[in-house]
């Protein structure tokens, strides 16, 4: 692992950020690399070869939770109604953060009849998500507002039709709701041009300390 150190008056203060991570296992190499473009703001993780190692979508919109309801045909607890359920049910305590699971802008925000207090999020090609049955909405959260994935957009509740506490959350692909496992979402973009020749120069002065450390540690477990 390569990672900063910041040092203040000759003394080494606090470690920083992972700047490389090599991993064997099972004869198998994985790498992530740090790589920030010049002038492009945000930083990122990528392998070798420069393709992005992050997900387009985060699995889950809580950090802790359980489904309680999947994307399945199922009696309605309210109404008794046997149909689909058009997204995922987490349960979680009333006030627990709900994140974003994707960059993207906010497309709605605000009371919308049996989901509540909902946030729909319009992501990259077709896709958004919606987030329903909050207790209220994160300060900051318009419509237009640009969000990153991991934002905390609202809280969890159980306002509209709702029989407790959970977050109903859907993922849509031109304004349907889809079952987000059967859905392959293409990756985000790849490092391409003088952003990917940068990239590949920064890979060899880190291959290269890779090496060099290897062949300190060969060294160490030979004495
Ligand atoms: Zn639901």
């Amino acid at each position: 692992m390569i990672f900063e150190t910041l040092w203040q008056a000759g003394e080494p203060v606090h470690s920083g950020r992972v700047l490389a991570v090599e991993f064997l296992n099972d004869g198998k190499r994985h790498q992530a690399i740090w790589f920030n473009e010049a002038d492009a703001g945000q930083g990122g993780y990528f392998d070798a070869e420069g393709k992005t190692l992050k997900k387009a979508f985060l699995k889950s919109p809580l950090q802790f939770s359980r489904i309680t309801s999947g994307f399945a045909m199922r009696s309605h607890p309210i109404s008794g109604m046997w149909k689909q359920h058009k997204g995922i049910d987490f349960a979680a305590p009333v006030g627990t953060p709900i994140r974003a699971t994707g960059d993207g802008h906010i497309e709605f925000t605000g009371s919308h009849g049996g989901y509540g207090n909902m946030v729909v999020i319009q992501h990259s090609g077709s896709y958004s998500t919606a987030y329903a049955h909050m207790s209220h909405i994160a300060s900051g959260i318009k419509r237009g507002a640009r969000i990153a994935q991991g934002d905390v957009i609202g809280y969890v509740g159980t306002s509209g039709w709702s029989t407790g506490p959970h977050l109903h959350y859907e993922f849509r692909v031109n304004d349907a709701a889809r079952d987000p496992n059967s859905i392959v979402v293409q990756q985000t973009q790849s490092l391409a041009g003088t952003a990917l020749q940068q990239f590949h120069r920064q890979v060899a002065d880190i291959k290269h300390r890779f090496r060099l450390l290897s062949a300190e540690v060969t060294q160490l477990a030979a004495r």
